[in-house]
């Protein structure tokens, strides 16, 4: 249990403010960060482009997350701390041996859209260009790749056409299998406020799920999962019969063939025919219409199809190329496109040159000054760890991501990585659940520590800078991944000082025999100054030799010039395969959380941002749960492929009936049950390689607890006391979620006797209140530790706990403590995070009849802040007022007039 460090400011911090890039998702926000007497205050950048000035709410805590708790210090070897040179020798030479004994295809590198643009290039280089194989594949094969497999196939490269002003340029925004508002906050928040200044702006929301995002909406499609490629196919057929297409494109005759193939599935699909026609009538009749998609469209077993249906419509209606239209993938990590740059998919060679590129596979060699590069694609994501686990693959090395918890199939991972003869894992963390399985653990510079560039979803190449000092020793990935491949021989190549004589080797290789051939080109940066680079200002490609320079709004395909050889696009036909699903099992569908990143490695630092959803939650379908026996509040045993967990249940009728929704932040790091990847199967796209997130099925029963729990305590616990056991920080401390098989006075007994061996002598004060029975510990005066239980969740003041540690000189608050109203304590969580708001406050302006979003923000002030809450008032006044169920379902679903 160690205690918090803070992390310590460097020189340039010292001198003034620094500006830096958010690390979180693909709308790649610019922060500025400043020194304070407490720590690091962090602000949003005025003057990026992306945000101008704005944050969510995990951009605004960014500065609560930089203790060095958890962090790892020193390299370790079969964990024995071991020197530097100590352990990059046994990198390197293992790595050669094990190149030489099995061939160059027993190796892999697993790396991540957090690492850096400079990072990333050495890597690929390093495995493409020197030890000749395509084994490198990223996480971004985990949510965008069915997007670049798409573009490929359509535009003739992986271009993502718009820019973030075409969004606000726009007439009709679809949003496709994306839930904005938790995922992508800021640009949500900016469709927001083009919608209060153009009313006339229509928002259409495609989900199985009523989301977040439905605020806004004028429209929404509560399609089933897997109904995407029906939909845009049908709208195809919609344009082409009335003569909205141009059918002179190349391959248009057949998509349209499979398009009316697909229309006839439409009353498959679950949406009613008024809102499909709606639809239909609304993108085809306006000129300017911006469709984002994400992960609901990218992560299917059809997924590029999908991404290519919708790339048809606006290709083929002529959508695309002018300011305000066009498709738009919005990515999900901070970098995800930076490794599409330099060609980190495994099916990429480098710098957008395929491995089919045969004229500039010699050109490539030289400038690598290489004979050994690779010449076939190597293992995408599912097949890299199938291979590891057959023993195809005998060493990787995983950097800076946690596939344990990420990929599909968590058993397979695992018995993948502990049959591997050598996993080297290279991150800042000191432990996540891949790191149990490392023979060699390599500590990484995090965020603040390191420097380089990042690219957002609109294409943007901003700054990451440098503000902490790096902890212990750790190091930046592009200088570790370097001085591997120095001692694989390789020193020639790799001697850069600095990440900016990498970034000008990227830049010059992206116009290498370019010459137009290629939209990614950087080449005008290839010369770029040490100082130039220090003082970089977020830029858009392509910025490519020769032209003048230009910072905002680029158009691409403006000049109906694609990047297939007749420079016309490909118009891909897209025939749907309906998928056999068990209708005695529900459809899995993952994905994010409002407040969370990930596996909580960073955002899970922070207290205010862990109280939107403590605990894994499954949203099922009301009826469904009344059918199972399940109840609000209660548990929920999920199963698949001989795995299973249990979750907290939400009952929703926002949730459609046979599908249920779960989170992915949860691993066996902070929970014994909320790792979801447990149930999600390894059923992938057969072009990018991108695993079905979204379509898992799984069985589920009521879980019959007992008792439930909450344990307060000071330090985070390693050993498990129940068999539902789920951590959440809180200020000052940790509480954990528990439930059992016991009674709950069993359960306050065993807890009881855990805390009092942990302390020793310690005062008690008991307090049993019917609803609940809690101890409190002090210790000199100071409370320590709290322990409640009771027989159901709602009984418990779980909103309130998060203050636990915050009341120790607050009179008021230690009254409230010895209150037994749970449901008063219960009100109290914080539903606004930036002004304090509780969730009381909202329902009482929702039972007091104000059905109206603006009001209640008037009444209450929730949302003044960040923003990020004002699309989740919407789905508390559909949770709580079933009495006025219709009035709430027309906020959500307001039919277009
Ligand atoms: Fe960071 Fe994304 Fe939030 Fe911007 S929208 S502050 S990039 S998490």
């Amino acid at each position: 249990m160690s205690k918090n460090l803070a992390a310590v400011t460097n020189e340039q911090l010292s001198q003034g403010r620094v500006k830096s890039t958010c690390p979180y998702c693909g709308v790649g926000c610019g922060v500025e960060l400043s020194k304070t007497d407490t720590g690091v205050l962090v602000m949003g950048d005025k003057t990026h482009p992306a945000n101008f000035g704005k944050l969510c709410i995990k951009g605004k805590n960014l500065g609560k997350t930089l203790d060095n708790d958890n962090r790892l210090s020193t390299p370790t070897i079969n964990g024995h701390s071991q020197s530097w040179p100590r352990a990059l020798d046994y990198v390197a030479s293992e790595f050669n041996r094990t190149i030489e004994q099995h061939g160059k295809d027993s190796v892999a590198f697993y790396v991540s859209g957090q690492l850096l643009t400079e990072d990333y290039y050495v890597a690929n280089k390093l495995m493409k260009g020197f030890i000749g194989s395509g084994n490198i594949d990223t996480n971004s094969r985990l949510c965008m790749s069915s997007a670049v497999a798409a573009h490929k196939q359509v535009f003739g490269e992986d271009i993502v056409p718009l820019s973030y002003s075409d969004i606000t340029n726009s007439d009709v925004i679809v949003l496709a299998g994306s839930n904005l508002a938790w995922c992508h906050p800021v640009i949500y928040q900016r469709i927001r406020e083009e919608k209060e200044r153009r009313p006339s702006v229509k928002i259409v929301v495609i989900d199985p799920r009523a989301t977040a995002s439905l605020e806004l909406a004028d429209l929404h499609l509560p399609i089933k999962p897997g109904g995407d490629l029906i939909l845009f196919n049908s709208l195809l057929d919609f344009m082409a019969q009335r003569g909205l297409l141009d059918l002179t494109l190349p391959g248009i005759d057949d998509a349209i063939n499979a398009a009316q193939d697909s229309r006839r599935l439409l009353p498959e699909i679950g949406v009613e025919p008024e809102l499909l026609e709606q639809f239909f009538k609304l993108f085809s009749d306006s000129d300017k219409v911006v469709t984002m998609f994400s992960q609901g469209i990218n992560q299917s077993s059809q997924g590029t199809k999908q991404v290519s249906a919708i790339l048809n419509c606006h290709v083929a209606s002529g959508k695309i190329g002018k300011q305000g239209c066009g498709p738009f993938s919005i990515t999900g990590q901070p970098n995800a496109m930076g490794g599409r740059e330099v060609g980190a998919l495994s099916n990429t060679l480098a710098s957008h040159i395929e491995f089919e590129d045969s004229q500039l596979l010699q050109p490539l060699s030289e400038f690598w000054q290489t004979d050994t590069l690779a010449t076939k694609p190597g293992l995408k994501a599912v097949e890299l760890f199938a291979a590891i686990k057959r023993g195809k693959i005998k060493a990787v090395w995983i950097m800076a991501t946690n596939p344990m918890v990420s990929l599909p199939d968590h058993e397979a991972t695992r018995q993948a990585l502990e049959a591997c003869s050598l996993v080297v894992v290279s991150d800042c963390v000191a432990s996540n659940d891949t790191l149990d399985y490392a023979n060699v653990i390599l500590p990484a510079q995090g965020w603040g520590e390191k420097s380089g560039t990042v690219t957002n979803s609109e294409r943007r190449i901003s700054r990451q800078r440098s503000f902490l000092q790096p902890y212990g020793e750790a190091k930046a990935d592009w200088w570790i991944i370097c001085e591997v491949a120095k001692r694989m021989g390789f020193a020639k190549q790799f001697s850069y000082q600095s990440p900016a004589d990498i970034f000008r080797e990227h830049a010059a290789l992206s116009g290498l025999e370019n010459n137009g051939s290629r939209g990614f080109d950087i080449s005008q940066f290839k010369q770029i100054s040490a100082a130039q680079y220090q003082r970089w200002l977020p830029v858009q490609w392509p910025q490519p030799s020769g032209r003048s320079r230009r910072l905002n709004d680029q158009v691409f395909f403006s000049d109906n010039q694609y990047y297939h050889v007749n420079k016309q696009p490909l118009i891909k036909a897209n025939h749907h395969q309906a998928k056999g699903l068990d209708s005695r099992l529900f459809v899995l569908n993952t994905g994010r959380n409002r407040d969370q990143w990930h596996t909580q490695t960073r955002s899970g630092k922070a207290a205010t941002l862990t109280n939107h959803q403590p605990e894994p939650v499954v949203e099922i379908n009301r009826e469904d749960g009344a059918r199972l026996g399940i109840i609000d509040g209660g548990l929920a045993k999920l199963s698949a492929q001989g795995q299973a967990l249990i979750a907290r249940v939400k009952l929703s009728a926002q949730q459609l009936p046979s599908s249920v929704f779960m989170p992915i932040h949860w691993s066996l790091s902070n929970s014994n049950q909320g790792c979801v990847s447990k149930l999600v199967t390894p059923v992938f796209d057969p072009t990018s390689g991108q695993p079905a997130f979204k379509h898992s099925q799984v069985a589920i029963e009521y879980w019959p607890a007992n008792s439930n729990g909450m344990l307060v305590v000071r330090e985070s616990l390693k050993q498990e006391l129940c068999t539902y056991q789920i951590e959440q920080r809180i200020a000052g401390g940790y509480c954990y979620y528990l439930a059992s098989e016991q009674s709950p006075q069993q359960l306050l007994q065993q807890l009881s006797k855990f805390i009092g061996d942990y302390y020793g002598e310690i005062t008690v004060a008991n307090d049993d209140k019917g609803q609940y029975f809690r101890q409190h510990y002090f210790n000199q005066g100071q409370l320590e530790a709290g322990i409640f239980t009771a027989t159901i969740m709602q009984n418990l003041p779980q909103g309130w706990v998060s203050n636990f540690y915050l009341m120790n000189n607050d009179n008021t608050a230690k009254r409230s403590l010895l209150s037994s109203d749970v449901d008063a304590l219960q009100q109290q969580k914080t539903f606004c995070q930036c002004l304090n708001i509780a969730v009381g406050d909202i329902k009482e302006a929702i039972t007091s009849g104000e059905l109206d979003i603006a009001k209640i923000r008037k009444k209450t002030g929730a949302g003044g802040g960040c923003g990020s809450c004002i699309s989740d008032i919407a789905l508390l006044i559909a949770d709580n007022a079933d009495s006025h169920q219709e009035n709430a379902r027309e906020i959500c679903y307001d039919e277009i007039k």
